[in-house]
């Protein structure tokens, strides 16, 4: 049993689904779950600004992330698990590389991630930060999809 696992987990339909395989895990083999989400907290520049305060947009997506650790912790807790949260903050790195520090860092002993998030393309199998976090982790991957209606594949 995995008793270091860590989550993925960006508030799309798919993650929710990956964050409750996990939470079954947790309830089965005793683990602990972290849930993880990474911002970028790099201000999208624009030819025309004039003046941004860069701490107040860091600051509001800081705590954009934790609203969505919070909701993955709260579902946690329904199912009667204690789940530890991390905001990841990115800045000019990728979010898979911060989730695998993160993940290396915590010493998690597997990944917990799902197919496809928020910017999903529905015809693409996996997004790009499941696939990068997929090619780089070196603990194994719990890979949670989502089923499409009517496309059952043969
Ligand atoms: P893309 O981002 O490449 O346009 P996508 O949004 O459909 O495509 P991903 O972002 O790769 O796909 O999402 C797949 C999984 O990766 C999510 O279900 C979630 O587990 C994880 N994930 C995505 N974004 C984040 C994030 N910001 N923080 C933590 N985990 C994330
Ligand atoms: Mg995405």
């Amino acid at each position: 049993m995995y008793s270091r696992i860590l989550v993925a987990y960006d508030e799309s339909e798919v993650a929710a689904r990956a964050l409750r395989e996990a939470i079954g895990l947790a309830r089965d083999g005793g683990g602990a779950v972290r849930i993880v989400h990474a911002v970028d907290i790099m201000f999208p520049a624009t030819t025309d600004m004039v003046y941004v305060d860069l701490e107040a947009y860091r600051r509001d997506r800081i705590a954009q992330g934790q609203a969505v650790v919070a909701a993955g912790a709260a579902e946690a807790a329904a199912a009667g698990i204690q789940a530890e949260t991390a905001v990841l903050e990115v800045e000019g790195t990728r979010f898979s590389n911060a989730i695998l520090d993160d993940a290396r860092a915590w010493r998690a002993e597997l990944i917990v991630v799902g197919t496809r998030g928020r910017g999903a393309l529905i015809h693409l199998l996996l997004g790009s930060v499941a696939e990068r976090i997929i090619r780089h982790s070196p603990v194994p991957i719990l890979l949670v999809g989502s089923p499409q209606p009517g496309k059952a594949g043969r």
